[in-house]
């Protein structure tokens, strides 16, 4: 429930700066098609250009049924997807569905492995985020972790859980501190490239937003030639953007954050980014916001989260080296940007402080 509270809030505060930021209204060619759905577990907004409106409609449905297919594939709480095929049996060597291999190699590829766990399902569900949320037991976040990290991939397609804890009935298929995969972290990016691609595919579509409020993805310039604006709202206050990443043509921009979801027990913040190592909630941070030109959407989820692991400090290191764009709100609420390179199509820009 406080999930779905938040997500509306989001999605009205980016409603808002679209509004705030965006061309002034212009001939009717110029104006884009907007069209917002619940899917991916929030709202996703689509704003396309085109000239033929009919077709630039017909290719946003098209967007919404190819995202919808990744979530048929990965998401880990709709027990009919192929996810919850492999975690039903997760001790039996089984075959990974693609969208899930995509994601695998992603993760190999960015180097993220150390931060973004796939495999952290069983360790999220002892927080019950989404039902009555609770601190876990050490013992039992112990046991969680261990069974997470007996996640092998055999070859490319093919993986499985090794019993590496217990023996405990709750670690048995179905039980509470049963192994999984969880692409919760990646599964929007790799859904609105998907989207992007079924705009671009349909012809009618000459640019387009698309965004599912954590994650965005841009498609081509806009009509006017003005650059993309996407707002980073601050932690602690979403009627405040506190930063923008313009981007011209294709681009990604991604944020993770302590506030999207989390419960406070005792005067302390538990929120969904755990530290794969200790399953336990990362701290330092309270949003890190990653962008770029040449980002896929998977490529920014995925590093969204991963370098809120890593840590300020190497997160800056690692955008540096990656020439991408970063925007980083610590825990006592100050900002650092690291901007991405001159002529790489992204700007970022600070617009106002966060709150302490
Ligand atoms: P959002 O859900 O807003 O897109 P993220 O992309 O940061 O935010 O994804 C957070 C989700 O990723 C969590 O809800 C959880 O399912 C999963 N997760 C948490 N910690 C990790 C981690 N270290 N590596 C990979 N996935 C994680
Ligand atoms: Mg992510």
């Amino acid at each position: 429930m406080r999930r779905a509270l938040a997500t509306i809030a989001t999605a009205a505060a980016l409603a808002t700066l679209t509004a705030a930021l965006g061309p002034l209204a212009g001939c009717a060619p110029d104006e884009p098609t907007v069209v917002s759905r619940e899917a991916l577990g929030t709202v996703v907004s689509i704003t396309a250009y085109g000239e033929d409106e009919a077709g630039v409609r017909a290719a946003i449905d098209e967007a919404f049924v190819a995202m919808a297919g990744v979530e048929a594939a990965l998401d880990a709480y709709d027990p009919a997807s192929e996810v919850s095929r492999f975690n039903a049996s997760p001790y039996e060597e089984q075959s990974l569905p693609a969208d899930a291999v995509e994601v695998l190699d992603a993760i190999q590829a960015l180097d993220a492995d150390a931060e973004f766990s796939p495999s952290l399902l069983g360790v999220v569900g002892l927080y019950d985020f989404e039902g009555t949320p609770s601190v876990p037991e050490d013992a039992d976040l112990a046991l969680a972790v261990a069974a997470a990290d007996g996640f092998i991939r055999i070859d490319s397609d093919t993986a499985v859980f090794s019993r590496n804890a217990g023996p405990d009935p709750r670690l048995e298929p179905g039980g509470s501190l049963a192994p999984g995969l969880d692409f919760g972290g990646a599964a929007k990016g790799l859904a609105l490239d998907r989207a992007r691609e079924a705009l671009r595919a349909s012809g009618a579509v000459t640019a387009a937003l698309i965004t599912a409020v954590s994650s965005t993805v841009t498609l081509g310039s806009k009509p006017d030639g003005s650059a993309w604006r996407i707002g980073v709202e601050d932690p602690r206050d979403s009627s405040v953007v506190v930063a923008v990443f313009q981007v011209d043509g294709d681009g990604s921009v991604s944020t993770s954050g302590d506030y999207q979801r989390y419960f406070e027990q005792d005067g302390v913040r538990y929120h969904h980014i755990l530290d794969p190592d200790t399953g336990a909630p990362v701290r330092g941070m309270r949003s890190l916001t990653v962008g770029g030109a040449d980002l896929s959407g998977l490529a920014s989820d995925i590093l969204s989260t991963a370098l809120f692991v890593k840590g300020t400090g190497d997160a800056a290191a690692y955008a540096e080296e990656a020439g991408i764009g970063l925007y980083v709100v610590d825990d006592e609420g100050r900002a650092l940007t690291v901007p991405a390179p001159d002529d790489s199509g992204l700007v970022v820009t600070e617009m106002a402080s966060p709150k302490p």
